[in-house]
């Protein structure tokens, strides 16, 4: 089955990949051009990223041009209805030494914070262990999102708007010997559109190495510019009265990774910073994960689950130099756009990501877009957030 692009005079837009970036770019599109056609080739892989159980919403971050855009998606968390229900504002606290703390990200009211302050604001019965130096800040203006949930409605909403939505993986692009790019190929067929937008996350390199697809004429850039990688993630089952001790916690991050709670799975969910290279993301889910770094955060941080059993498994995410994300067309192929390199750092940016996309495809100017989201970009900048680097990873941090 073949279908065709234009039809009604309005265009036909591809996007291959229903994680934050295709999701949203889909539902952006259909409420900006409701009259175009616009088919979202969701994938099939179940532990992504954008499907995680929970993520950070935070406006605080240390490269000042991200502020009023993390507060702009800040606000759509807050007050939007489709987004707010999944969205809990908890509070962060840091633990902050001398030195170099890069997994710290100081945000504008930030306060100290004493020891006997975090163990009441925590519910923990048992003091974190930290250096000397380390002190506590906390933000209140900071939370956590049912991830999952919230991505799950925002395809429910573009289905309602007429998105097509595919439960399954595009097989590859259709490029033309002129190199122009003609839509979809996937297990139905060929599905031809005018503009086709790529949104893969840590799949990307390979859907576009498949595709024959280079987005630049400098071999290691070419090979060195995306980096798919992954973190090992655990979560440990908390039982009632554990709960509702600590339903109240604010998300505590360290240098080394962040505790924070689900209320909806009644879990604490332990994220680290040492992510590693994947070659072949088929293999991920049979890789046997390396959580040391989890379970040090959360026997310093929570000492009474020391010894506890956790729940793990590898969640991959697409790096790119500066932690940077990519939106950007694909300067050799026609028709073709990429949306994707969240880095670690993006699913915040879900109910604005789209409304970008959108506007690079109409053509308007975008300071960040046109500066550091470009395939094309100055590395003298400050990275975003260097702590989730590989060790020895080729990507110019
Ligand atoms: C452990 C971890 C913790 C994180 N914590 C935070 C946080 O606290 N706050 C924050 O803001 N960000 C955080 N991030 C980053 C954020 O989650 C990601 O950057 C973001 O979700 C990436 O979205 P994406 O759409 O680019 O990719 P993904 O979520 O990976 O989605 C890619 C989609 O493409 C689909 N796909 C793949 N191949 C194909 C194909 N051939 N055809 C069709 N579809 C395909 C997949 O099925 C998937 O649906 C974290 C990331 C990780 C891994």
């Amino acid at each position: 089955m073949a279908n065709s692009g234009r039809y009604d005079g309005s265009p036909h837009y591809a996007i291959v990949g229903g994680g934050a970036f295709g999701a949203s770019t889909a539902l952006a599109l259909k409420q900006r051009l409701p009259t175009s056609r616009v088919t979202l080739f969701k994938g099939t892989q179940s532990h992504t990223a954008s499907t995680d159980i929970n993520k950070i919403i935070r406006s605080a971050y240390t490269v000042q041009d991200y502020v009023p855009l993390a507060n702009k998606a800040m606000q759509q968390w807050k007050s939007n209805p489709l987004y707010s229900p999944y969205f809990h504002q908890t509070a962060w606290i840091q633990v902050r030494g001398i030195g170099n703390y890069q997994n710290v990200h100081r945000g504008q009211d930030d306060k100290m914070i004493s020891a006997e302050q975090h163990l009441r604001l925590t519910g923990s019965l048992q003091s974190p262990r930290i250096d000397d130096e380390e002190e506590f800040w906390l933000n209140e203006d900071i939370g956590y999102v049912d991830s999952a949930l919230a991505l799950n409605a925002v395809i429910e909403k573009a289905i309602k708007l007429g998105v097509e939505v595919r439960s399954q993986n595009a097989l590859g692009l259709i490029i033309e010997s002129n190199g122009v790019c003609r839509g979809v190929r996937s297990v139905d067929g060929c599905t031809i559109a005018d503009e086709t937008i790529v949104a893969a996350g840590a799949w990307t390199p390979t859907l576009l190495k498949n595709s024959k697809v280079n987005l630049f004429q400098d071999e290691a850039k070419q090979k060195n510019f995306f980096n798919t990688t992954a973190v090992g993630v655990a979560t440990l089952a908390l039982t009632n009265e554990e709960f509702e001790r600590l339903q109240n916690t604010p998300i505590i991050v360290t240098n080394k990774g962040e505790v924070m709670l689900s209320k909806k799975h009644q879990v604490l969910k332990i994220t680290s910073t040492k992510t590693f290279p994947v070659d072949d993301l088929n293999n991920l889910s049979t890789i046997m994960v390396n959580v040391t770094q989890n379970q040090t955060v959360l026997d310093n941080m929570f000492p009474e689950f020391q010894g506890r059993e956790l729940h793990t498994w590898a969640c991959p995410d697409l790096l790119t130099p500066l932690q940077d994300p990519v939106v950007d067309r694909a300067p050799y192929n026609m028709g073709l756009h990429i949306a994707t390199g969240g880095s670690y750092h993006s699913y915040k940016f879900l109910p604005i990501i789209g409304g970008m996309v959108v506007d690079h495809l109409q053509g308007k100017i975008d300071t960040l877009r046109d500066g550091r989201w470009k395939l094309e970009r100055s590395l003298a900048k400050s990275a975003i957030h260097p702590s989730v680097v590989p060790e020895g990873c080729p990507v110019p941090a």
